[in-house]
């Protein structure tokens, strides 16, 4: 990817046919569905690739167990169906994980083995492996530091573990590869229209500070929590549609589970779920439901709800974690559906819907990463459906993502590159394949690459979404910023003043990863 070739091609384009607004996983996720289908695309994010919600989840591609409790079977149906299908086109960035459900009293085990059975039913032949009740013993072999006071046994079930942000480079690598342009730092800033139908977008490059204008047959908006921001451009007077709801993780040391299978707690204080999930060497503790009144780019944790991860994943914990203890913190943002009703955040569903405005604008509201490949083809036959697009099936349950390889070693942090792993270690000498950190994995080659092949501009994008290390290590990203920084401007050919201006907005940033 190269984004002086993407404003190239701007100018060679007199109408899309589809312009996409947004780049996070439905975004990405349409944009990679059009040019299967062989419609003429162009991606828009006012940021990075994937720095909304899409790098800020649990990292699970999974059916939902908490969905299955809330009895949201077709959601249930439907995310095992796209786990199975992301799991076979994008086996080196999908693992199979198992999970195990402690319990303490005699009726949970039964209860969570039945509920786990019709689990795996539902997935049918794209199961990833049987669910079994297991002994108080066993359950402490396979998580030895599970909480033993009053144990009685658990239950393992299986789901997919990815690294969400890299599903989001992969996708955009993907679409680039079928011929779409997408530009990063493009932020619309109004819709096109010819009486009352939309035909295109206003938007600024806020690297090159330039406006510009682009007509297309369709305009999808696929900007997640922001997504009434754009419907408002079409139909200012329109009622409340989303509201955000926020979810926290904080990350742990290794020590905290010992163990390569994820802990799921299966009712806490508010009647939620919460995972405890081994990744990339560290641990991911999470999440939280709390209405926001207002959206926000850089969404921060509150002391809530840290105190909260930390007192119900501490029940289950023999070696229990402090706030001082945290390695990062990180906040999403849910675009839930407003309801009338008084229904609590956690009682919305996670389903997508499609919005067709009478304008002809498309909006996605809701969804989950597991989900975005349904949630990309919807959107597409929506606008297929108002005749704004030539009728072409949908072909992205077969189509393999960028780097695809069977068999990757998922000890090897290399292996989110899939088949192209060596191509990124020889960009430079051999000494540029040393991690410039003992705690998170970083190195030249990877800085190199994520320059030229996947338009990093800033050291946020390196350091946040490139490679996850604010997500695991906050602190020790700080350190390493300004070694990552000089090596971006001698590839960008930048100056100390460059240099100066990207640490002091990162350190910025970092302070809301910080505990
Ligand atoms: C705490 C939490 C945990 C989750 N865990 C999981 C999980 O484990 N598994 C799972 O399947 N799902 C999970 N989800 C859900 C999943 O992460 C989201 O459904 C998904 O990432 C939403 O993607 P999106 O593309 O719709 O939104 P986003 O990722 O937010 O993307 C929208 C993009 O639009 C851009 N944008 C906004 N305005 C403009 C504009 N004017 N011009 C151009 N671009 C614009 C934004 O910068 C942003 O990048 C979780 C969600 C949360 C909050």
């Amino acid at each position: 990817m190269n984004r002086s070739d993407s404003l190239v091609n701007l100018n060679k384009v007199d109408q899309w046919d589809i312009i996409v607004i947004g780049g996070g996983a439905s975004g990405l996720g349409i944009a990679v569905d059009a040019s299967k289908r062989g419609y003429k695309t162009l991606l828009l994010e006012k940021y990075d690739f994937g720095k909304g919600t899409s790098s800020r989840s649990t990292k699970l591609i999974h059916g939902g167990v908490r969905y299955l409790q809330n009895g949201d079977i077709t959601l249930v149906i439907e995310s095992l169906k796209e786990r199975g299908i992301l799991k076979r086109n994008a086996p080196h960035l999908v693992r199979d994980l198992s999970f195990v459900i402690p319990s303490y009293d005699w009726w949970s085990s039964p209860f969570y083995g039945i509920g786990m059975k019709i689990y795996d039913m539902m997935a049918g032949n794209l199961g990833l492996g049987k669910s079994i009740m297991i002994s108080k013993k066993e359950t402490i072999k396979l998580i030895p530091n599970v909480n033993k006071k009053g144990l009685r046994g658990g239950v393992i079930y299986h789901d997919g573990q990815f690294d969400d942000s890299r599903m989001a480079m992969t996708l955009a690598l993907t679409a680039d590869s079928k011929k779409t342009t997408l530009l990063n730092y493009c932020s619309v800033e109004n819709l096109l229209k010819d009486q009352d139908e939309v035909i295109g977008v206003k938007f600024h490059d806020n690297i090159n500070f330039k406006k510009y204008e682009a007509r297309s047959k369709v305009v999808i908006n696929a900007t997640g929590v922001f997504a009434e921001d754009i419907i408002r451009m079409d139909q200012p007077d329109i009622d409340k549609m989303i509201q955000p709801s926020q979810g926290v993780h904080i990350v742990l040391e290794k020590k905290f589970l010992k163990s390569k299978h994820a802990i799921l707690i299966p009712q806490t204080s508010d009647g939620r779920v919460l995972f405890a999930v081994p990744w990339k060497n560290y641990v991911v503790v999470g999440t939280t439901d709390t209405q926001v009144k207002k959206a926000s780019d850089e969404p921060k944790p509150l002391k809530d709800e840290i105190e909260f991860i930390l007192n119900n994943a501490s029940k289950y914990m023999s070696l229990k974690p402090k706030m001082t203890d945290i390695k990062s913190v990180f906040a999403g943002l849910r675009p839930l559906a407003a309801t009338s009703n008084k229904k609590s955040t956690k009682e919305v569903s996670r389903s997508h819907k499609i919005d067709i405005a009478p304008s002809g604008l498309i909006s996605v509201l809701g969804g989950k990463w597991t989900t975005y490949r349904k949630i990309a083809e919807d959107a597409i036959d929506s606008a297929i459906s108002i005749n704004k697009l030539k009728k072409k099936k949908c072909k992205t349950e077969k189509t393999k993502l960028f780097g695809f390889k069977k068999r990757v070693e998922w000890s090897d942090p290399m292996h989110i590159y899939g088949s192209l792993k060596s191509k990124v270690e020889s960009l430079g000498g051999s000494t540029d394949n040393t991690s410039l950190s003992d705690k998170i994995f970083i190195t030249n080659n990877i800085i190199k690459w994520s320059i030229i092949h996947e338009m990093a501009m800033t050291l946020e994008d390196i350091l946040a979404r490139r490679t996850r290390c604010i997500f695991l290590d906050a602190e020790e990203s700080k350190r390493i910023a300004p070694m990552v920084a000089k090596k971006m401007a001698e590839i960008l050919e930048k100056d100390q003043k460059w240099i100066d201006k990207e640490l002091k907005n990162f350190n910025k940033l970092i302070k809301n990863y910080i505990v």
